[in-house]
């Protein structure tokens, strides 16, 4: 991992080429805890699409980036009480995992709908983000009807401890539940930089890769 970013980016298209077989498949690149100057070096190299998880980091690297017209995805835990200042910058948010939040984004009509993927939580932990699979449909059902919400599809990370394509199976079962409410919703937000073979195996539309791309984060601060 000495490589300058842009070339581990060159490097990983290389084996998504190799691995996508013919199916269109979204790089989301997830910068966060990078600064803006890494984005705007991959930005430089043709990418477009880039993941964050942490307002008010995400929203100081949106700003200071809007100049170049990215494709921002918000993939980490939403805040009820953040959740309609995330919406301003965010073009995709991947974390819908409940009725609430979904009232909290309601009424701020101040852009178009945002593209808004349900997230499911593969653990039996509770306390993991994401909504809990038997009440999937209801989840999807409430988006699909919200007037600031478009449904896209489904998100999940594999847990930790599990063989992961056995996870993603699961979520590809999630994801046709979701289908079954709204056809156009089909894309599977899954596969991080150790698992992303095993999610494109089991349908994964999205990756969200961070640190092969990226290398390692800064310390957290
Ligand atoms: C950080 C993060 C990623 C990227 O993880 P890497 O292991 O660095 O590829 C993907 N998804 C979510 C939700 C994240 O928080």
């Amino acid at each position: 991992m000495t490589d300058a970013p842009a070339a581990r980016l060159a490097a990983f298209l290389e084996q998504l080429e190799d691995a996508r077989r013919a199916r269109d498949v979204t790089l989301i690149v997830v910068s966060k805890r990078h600064p803006a100057a890494l984005v705007r070096e991959l930005a430089a190299a043709g990418h477009r699409d880039f993941g964050e998880s942490r307002h008010p980091e995400s929203r100081e690297k949106a700003e200071a980036l809007a100049d170049l017209g990215l494709t921002w995805h918000f993939v980490g835990q939403l805040q009820r009480n953040k959740a309609r200042q995330v919406a301003r910058y965010a073009d995709v948010l991947h974390s819908i995992d409940s009725p609430a939040l979904v009232d909290a984004l309601e009424g701020g009509e101040e852009r178009p709908q945002r593209d808004a993927l349900v997230q499911v939580n593969l653990t039996d932990d509770p306390g993991r983000g994401g909504v809990a699979p038997a009440e999937l449909e209801s989840l999807a059902e409430r988006v699909a009807g919200s007037s600031a919400l478009r449904l896209r599809g489904v998100m999940a990370v594999a847990p930790l401890g599990e063989e992961p394509g056995r996870a993603f199976e699961r979520l590809a079962h999630h994801a046709a539940r979701v289908r079954a409410i709204e056809p156009a919703a089909d894309w599977i937000s899954a596969g991080m930089s150790a698992d992303w073979r095993e999610a494109l195996e089991h349908g994964a539309t999205h990756l969200r890769i961070g640190t092969a791309i990226t290398g390692n984060r800064p310390a957290d601060g």
